[in-house]
């Protein structure tokens, strides 16, 4: 079984308080933060991001360049790293699971089922999340956009989790939230499982419609 993390396992919240405090560090500027929010969907007043943004679905390098062009520094990659560390420091205050999450990995990990994480973020902040979480004993498997494997839509992760395990794509299940991770495992020929949050309407209709 493959999960995603962010809003699947991995509450919503902790990404819309992390994502504020982001902006708030990188862009001190008030108009700055303001375009920068913008650009990533992220709503400055409610301290969210706002539902059906394209960050939801995305790699952190796709979001990494929404944002790139608002650093006065200009230095693209040190950019980068300097979210990817400051992320890595409020996820420790901020990271938190899903109703139920945690009950359903012990579950799972009583069975002789295989439980692998597919996610877009990086593969170092899903393990440091998942570590925080509690969760490092439950997971045979974890992988993230830097992998080596590409990112979601595209079905690279899933295949290798699948050659990885020795298992068919018919005997796997992809549990996801969003749009890319329905497209992933629809490529992968995996069977999709969408945990339901009101975050992509349209793709809760297509499959429970
Ligand atoms: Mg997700």
């Amino acid at each position: 079984m493959i999960f995603d993390k962010d809003g699947t396992l991995v509450d919503q919240q902790t990404w819309d308080r992390v994502t504020g405090s982001l902006l708030d560090h990188l862009f001190p500027d008030v108009e700055t933060r303001e375009a920068a929010s913008r650009a990533i969907e992220y709503d400055l007043d409610s301290r969210s991001i706002s539902p059906g943004a394209a960050i939801l679905a995305e790699s952190n390098d796709q979001w990494i360049d929404r944002l790139a062009p608002f650093d006065p520094d200009g230095d693209k990659p040190a950019f980068g790293e300097r979210v990817e560390s400051t992320i890595a420091e409020l996820i420790r205050t901020n990271v938190c699971a899903l109703d139920g999450a945690d009950e359903l990995l012990g579950h799972l990990a009583s069975t002789d089922v295989l439980i692998a994480l597919a996610t877009n973020d990086s593969e170092a902040s899903a393990r440091n999340q998942v570590a925080l979480l509690g969760w490092q004993q439950h997971f045979d498997a974890i992988v993230g956009y830097d992998s080596g494997h590409g990112a979601k839509p595209a079905p690279g992760m899933l295949l290798a989790l699948l050659e990885h395990f020795h298992v068919r794509p018919a005997d796997a299940l992809m549990v996801g939230d969003t749009w890319a991770d329905q497209h992933a495992a629809e490529a992968a020929g995996i069977p999709f499982a969408l945990v339901q949050h009101g975050n992509l309407s349209e793709i809760q209709e297509d499959v429970v419609g």
